[in-house]
């Protein structure tokens, strides 16, 4: 067997199949180990089922709506088991599509996991594996913590395990995780109750976090800021948070620990390799994602610039065109990176928090707003408001943060996250005739607030 290649990649998931197909097309002999299932996190274990339930959860409320609304329908409960069954059998479409994807290119695939023997030697089942580039793309897992009774609590691998829906669930965390699977939970019947230590998304701006909260709340989510979880106990009745506040919650049938993700570069040998890295564990790479050898480069979730999915799918393009297409300045631009989470309601949001821009900029920063009840939500008399903004910067007032909370924000982001790259201003958004009735058309026309 030949064991050279021109590129080894390690790990199946959105970085390392972004990377080998690409490499792939420009003509280079790609090998590529991946031990579990072709996808990775975000296909098996993360976006791809969690929008599943997301949808369903979407459904349940729909249901509620349209009672609310005036339709003659009784509301049901969603048949966990059998979603998970369609859940599951859409995953495994979209793995074998990556897997034919893959043979069809010439890429070849080994169920292994790999490690360092040196920097270009990779060992996989005792066989020494070489080439001249090495790209580590072996994502991440769940954060645990040393608190006692730690591993009482499911993280969101355990979620997706789940074969029913539990009655009373305890989540930890305030990040991406945390509010979607409470969204989801909530929605579909669960008693939910969510523990952060510090405001919902802190990495947004502000209005989004204090937004998601009262929304949650008032969809029967409790909601405990400031607090940090320091056990977790078993009692006759169920499980039971100990917070450091000195309270008790709970009783749950299950707690879930969504207190975020760490690079996993455990099972790589990178010592073996002399590669650096940083304090959280995460390969140190620069904007062409070259670590700290030459030749072995670090993307997605490994690399800890920005755990997304689509951010991974991109840097390996950008690589792959770099290495093999003839590209030498390809790599890509991490600012301006729009991200949407897929809470209830959904929150989208690109470029500056109107705090980063105020501390950047100053006085020079002018900020819009809009809030308001959809159009849906009041002719079903649910009370609650959705929020956008524009954060601008300068006499031009160019966008240099655009934020929203409310249905349909998911859709909506992609869009202006175009426009905002491309630098538009204020006043180019006000020229942009509105679409009337929709909620997006508040963009174009938010005047801006008195004395911001
Ligand atoms: P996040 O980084 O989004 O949030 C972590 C949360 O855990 C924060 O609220 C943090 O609080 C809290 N936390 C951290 N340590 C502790 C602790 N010891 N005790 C209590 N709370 C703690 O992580 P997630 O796990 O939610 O998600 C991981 C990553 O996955 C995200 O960063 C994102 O990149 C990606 N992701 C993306 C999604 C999307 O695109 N829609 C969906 C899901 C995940 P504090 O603010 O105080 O630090």
């Amino acid at each position: 067997m030949d064991t050279k290649a021109d590129v080894l990649v390690v790990g199946g998931g959105s970085a390392g199949l972004a990377t080998a197909i690409r490499a792939a097309q420009h003509g280079a002999a790609v090998t590529l180990f991946e031990p579990r299932e072709l996808g990775g996190t975000c296909v098996n274990r993360g976006c791809v089922p969690k929008k599943a339930m997301w949808l369903a959860a979407g459904l349940a409320e729909a249901q509620q709506l349209a009672v609310a609304v005036g339709f003659d329908i009784e509301t049901g409960d969603l048949d966990w088991a059998k979603f998970i069954t369609r859940r599951e059998a859409y995953v495994a479409r979209a793995r074998t599509s990556y897997g034919d994807h893959l043979d069809a290119l010439g890429v070849r695939v080994l169920r292994q996991p790999a490690h360092f023997v040196d920097a270009h030697t990779l060992r996989a089942d005792g066989i020494d594996y070489r080439a001249p580039h090495v790209v580590l793309a072996t994502g991440s897992r769940a954060r645990t913590t040393r608190m006692p009774g730690g591993g009482l609590a499911i993280d969101s691998d355990g979620f997706f395990a789940l074969q029913a829906r539990p009655g009373r669930v305890g989540i930890i965390g305030g990040g991406y995780i945390a509010v979607e699977l409470a969204g989801v939970l909530r929605a579909l019947g669960a008693h939910v109750e969510l523990i952060s230590r510090s405001r919902l998304l802190a990495h947004f701006d502000a209005d989004l976090g204090h937004a998601l909260s009262a929304l949650m709340q008032g969809q029967g989510i409790v909601h405990k800021q400031g607090c940090a979880v320091r056990g977790i106990g078993r009692r006759a009745d169920g499980l039971w948070l100990d917070c450091a506040d000195g309270e008790l919650y709970g009783p749950y049938d299950r707690v879930i620990s969504a207190i975020g993700r760490v690079p996993d570069v455990a099972s790589l040998g990178v010592e073996h390799a002399g590669i650096a890295l940083g304090e959280d564990g995460e390969v140190v790479t620069d904007k062409f994602e070259n670590s700290s050898v030459p030749g072995v480069y670090a993307l997605g979730d490994v690399n800890g610039k920005r755990a997304l999915t689509p951010v991974a799918i991109a840097a390996g393009r950008k690589l792959a065109d770099r290495l093999f297409g003839g590209e030498p300045d390809a790599h890509l631009d991490y600012a301006c990176v729009p991200s949407v989470v897929f809470s209830h309601p959904p929150i989208g949001s690109v470029g500056c928090s109107e705090a980063a821009a105020r501390e950047r900029h100053g006085d020079e920063v002018r900020v819009h707003r809009a809030r308001f009840t959809p159009m849906l939500w009041s002719l079903a008399g649910r009370e609650g408001q959705t929020r956008m903004k524009l954060v601008c910067v300068g006499a031009e007032q160019r966008i240099i943060g655009l934020h929203g909370i409310g249905p349909g924000m998911d859709e909506m982001l992609q869009g202006f996250a175009v426009a905002v790259r491309m630098g538009a201003r204020y006043a180019d958004f006000l020229d942009t005739v509105a679409i009337h009735p929709t909620s997006a058309e508040e963009f174009v026309t938010m005047r801006q607030e008195p004395g911001s």
